[in-house]
Formats: structure tokens, C-alpha cells, sequence
């Protein structure tokens, strides 16, 4: 999804980019039980999706209700204890819990595991274990900076029994905001909300979970979900959860992505692209705050790890570990450059409408990685020799995952863009994505029809039918 409004609901949009399928194709490899958005997958055809920033931060975790079964009193001023009480145990609670994050944040910042692992529940054994993983992929990244921020605080948050089984004198969940900025390749900190169990024992408060109560749709830092193999390309960063695929042998396609992206888009962007590979979809559901199962037909998704959309905020990659690995090498490079081209121009935070982002997305995928028109475009050409000729650029609607035309919705924008290309020149399709993509009015697509390209959207769009007629020879 391409949050146009900067709304913050955390419904992705999913799309796909059908029809690409490449000339050597690996020939027929059906899977029976999945709709046609998979079986082109398998054909290896470029899948993506660009999803705007997800709000599932503090406030939703702030306002998150404590588990119904917990017995805790909770509600703020509507129990019978004093207000003042609660008021000083909750500042008793941020001291110390503040203390250990500061901490673990200087341990990190030292590299001093002893020190990190001392401020660890010692009787948290399991997640102890987590935690020496923690430190480790904290020290693998290239790390700017890495702030813990203790937010808020629930006491009835933790059930009797999981207080009964922490022990100690106080135990209490808080949210805590994450900040960490990776060097040389963010401009602003990555942000999320980590949940923190602290347990107070014999006088000294330690953490001993990173996990409880996590809320749906609560984005998870990509260092929290298990080992990571980190790898440094020329323009690109790859974080490996897999511990079978090497982080290094896909820094060569996310530097060729970036490559071929700056020769159409141009230097003004940063020409840095961080990918990540989960080695489960579980992990990819993670880093995204996405529901179980919502990507399963996704081979990547573009999105800012962040919870509002703003120009400037750390944009990742993330794969979808098996549709990626089953598309091969070229549709590995085209869904990479698609995604690459994505970063590249924002479009995350962005008031371009989707036909023009994923249309442009696709141009540039296919200029780098060339396919033939009648296999990338097969879907809408044949629409086309029934007579189905598209009546207007495709909708917002058009490119949602249940929409039953979804490949011609992304062969039919990818031809647009083609078509402003072959007409206007390269240059031209650049400069009117950009001057919709600054335009701060709500007639910025209709300015940039006529200032960069000389004619009104309807002029265009009998423009573009006649090309589509005569690609698919009609
Ligand atoms: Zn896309």
C-alpha cells in the first residue's frame, strides 16, 4: 500500500505484479491448490508491494486493553487505591526500568556482553538465550545509533500467575520505544515499540522478556527474530534471518538493483537499499506488523520502518523467504529493481496514485531486465484481442490483492509509463513522476498531465488504448 494520506490504519494494500513472465521461462509449474497470483509466481514473475507505514506504535500499544483474564486493577482512578500511590509506584517503576535499558544500551554501545547479560533476568533462561542472540546481531550492524525510550507502563498488564512465576518484589510490563539508525544507509532511526517484562528481585530490577503480549499488527525489530547474517555491498545491506541463504550471495542483485534504478531515477537519492531475508514468513510478518498469512502470495514488499509515513524515513525490503527464492535469479533482479525503485522515489510517502508507482515501478524492472511484451503483458493483451480495451488508467482498487484483474492493472500501468517513455523520452517519465510526486494539490497528476507532458489525462488515455491495440495486435 502506498499511504497517500498518511492515514494510520495498518491495512496494507497487497498487490502483485503479474504478467512478467521471462522469456527463458522454467516452463509450466502449476501448483492446483493456489489462485493464478501464485501460479505466476512460479513462473517467476516479479510480486511486490509497497506498504505504506503501518501504525501499530505507541499509541495503539499504549491504549492496547491488558489481557481480559488478568484480575489486575488497571484502570487508572477507577480502583479503590490511592492516586497518589499508583502515581509514585509508576515513577518507581519508570527509575528502575530506565536504568536497565540505559544499560543495555551502554553495553551495546561498549560491546560489553557481561554487562549487557547482567541486567538479564538470571532465571529467565530461554530468554536469556534471546538476549546473547540480541547482543550479537546488535554487534553485526552497522549501528548510528540505538536509543530505548521507557514509555509507559501497565501493572495489571501481566497475569497473577505469570507475576507468581517472574517472583521477586514487583514485576510489570512496559512499552519501550526502540530507535536505531543503521550508518550510512538511514537518514532518520528505524523506530518501534518493544514490549519489556521487568521483574524487581532482592533490590535489583532486570528484563526478562522482549515478547509478552505483543499486539497484532506490532512491527518487530528485524534483530529481535533470531540469528542474523548481515552482508555490506557497494550500495546495499543485506540482513539474512536464513541461516542457509548467505546474506552475501544477494548483495550482488540489491547493488545491480540500485544501479539500474539510479541510471533512470538519476544520483538525487541516497543509491542505498537495505533487503531483508526472513527465513520464515512468520519473520516477514514481523518486521512488517502484518497479520498471519497476508503475504503469503508476496514475494517483497517496500516499506518504512516507521509508524508515519514521512519522506526520509528508513525504507527497507523485505522478501518473502519462499516465493523469493522460487522465483530464480531474473525474477529475483526485477522484483529487487521494482522494490529499489520504490525507495528510491519515496513511495511510501507519497501522493503519486499507484498506477503511476507500480507502472513505474515495472519500467524500470523491465528496462533493466528486459522481457517480452507478449509474456509480461499477456493477461492484459489478451483482454485487449476480446475487446476489453481498459477505459481509464487503473484504479487504487484495481491494485488490491482480491481484485480479479490484478495482472492487467500492472501490465496496464507498466505500459503507461512505457508509452510516456517511447513518446516523450525517459527524461520525461521521470520528470512528470516527479512533478506529481512534489505536487502538494489535489490536481497535481491533472498539472503534470498538461505542464510536463502537453495533454489532459483523456487525451492520454486515447493515446495509450490505441498503443495497447496495436501491441496486442488488436
Ligand atoms: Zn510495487
Amino acid at each position: 500500500m502506498i499511504d497517500e494520506h498518511g492515514d494510520t490504519v495498518p491495512l496494507p494494500t497487497v498487490s502483485s505484479d503479474g504478467g512478467a513472465q521471462p522469456p527463458s521461462g522454467d516452463g509450466p509449474q502449476p501448483k492446483p491448490p493456489f489462485g493464478p497470483i501464485v501460479k505466476k509466481v512460479a513462473l517467476g514473475v516479479a510480486v511486490c508491494l509497497v506498504a505504506g507505514a503501518g501504525y501499530a506504535g505507541l499509541q495503539h500499544v499504549a491504549n492496547a486493553p491488558a489481557d481480559p483474564n488478568s484480575r489486575g486493577t488497571h484502570q487508572p482512578a477507577a480502583t479503590t487505591s490511592s492516586p497518589p500511590d499508583q502515581a509514585q509506584d509508576g515513577v518507581q517503576r519508570a527509575v528502575a526500568g530506565d536504568a536497565v535499558l540505559q544499560k543495555l544500551t551502554d553495553a551495546v554501545e561498549t560491546e560489553n556482553r557481561s554487562e549487557f547479560m547482567s541486567v538479564i533476568d538470571p532465571k529467565a533462561t530461554a530468554f536469556r538465550a534471546s538476549a546473547r542472540t540480541i547482543f550479537g546481531n546488535l554487534g553485526k550492524l552497522p549501528l548510528g545509533t540505538l536509543q530505548l525510550r521507557y514509555v509507559s507502563d501497565d501493572s495489571g498488564a501481566l497475569t497473577p500467575d505469570r507475576q507468581a512465576q517472574l517472583g521477586g518484589s514487583a514485576s510489570w510490563l512496559a512499552q519501550v520505544e526502540v530507535s536505531w539508525q543503521l550508518s550510512g544507509y538511514d537518514a532518520t532511526p528505524a523506530r518501534e515499540t518493544l514490549p519489556v517484562t521487568f521483574v524487581t528481585r532482592d533490590g535489583k530490577t532486570y528484563a526478562a522478556s522482549f515478547s509478552e503480549r505483543f499486539a497484532t499488527g506490532q512491527r518487530q525489530a528485524v534483530w529481535t527474530l533470531g540469528p542474523i547474517d548481515v552482508a555490506k555491498g557497494k550500495h546495499s545491506l543485506v540482513i539474512s534471518l536464513d541461516s542457509e541463504s548467505e546474506a552475501k550471495s544477494y548483495v550482488s542483485v540489491a547493488d545491480k538493483a540500485v544501479e539500474s534504478v539510479t541510471k533512470v531515477w538519476g544520483k538525487n537519492w541516497r543509491q542505498k537499499v537495505i533487503v531483508y531475508l526472513p527465513a520464515k514468513q512468520s519473520q516477514m510478518e514481523g518486521v512488517l506488523g502484518a497479520q498471519p498469512n497476508t503475504y503469503t502470495q508476496i514475494a517483497a514488499v517496500t516499506f518504512a520502518e516507521l509508524d508515519t509515513p514521512a519522506v526520509g524515513a528508513p525504507v527497507r525490503i523485505v522478501a518473502n523467504p519462499k516465493l523469493f527464492e522460487e522465483l530464480g535469479k531474473q525474477g529475483r533482479r526485477i522484483v529487487l529493481t521494482h522494490e529499489t525503485t520504490h525507495v528510491a522515489s519515496n513511495a511510501t510517502a507519497s501522493p503519486v496514485p499507484l498506477w503511476l508507482a507500480e507502472g513505474f515501478a515495472d519500467y524500470v524492472a523491465f528496462t533493466a531486465v528486459p522481457v517480452q511484451d507478449a509474456s509480461a503483458a499477456k493477461e492484459l493483451f489478451k483482454a485487449v484481442r476480446a475487446g476489453k480495451v481498459p477505459t481509464a488508467l487503473p484504479t487504487p482498487e484495481a491494485f488490491a490483492a482480491s481484485a480479479t484483474e490484478l495482472p492487467q492493472a500492472y501490465e496496464s500501468a507498466w505500459l503507461a509509463c512505457r508509452l510516456i517513455a517511447e513518446r516523450e523520452g525517459q527524461d520525461k517519465l521521470v520528470a512528470f513522476y516527479r512533478a506529481v510526486h512534489v505536487s502538494k494539490s489535489s490536481t497535481g497528476l491533472a498539472d503534470a498531465f498538461t505542464s510536463v507532458l502537453g495533454m489532459t489525462e483523456a487525451e492520454f488515455v486515447v493515446q495509450w488504448q490505441k498503443y495497447l491495440e496495436r501491441l496486442a495486435g488488436a
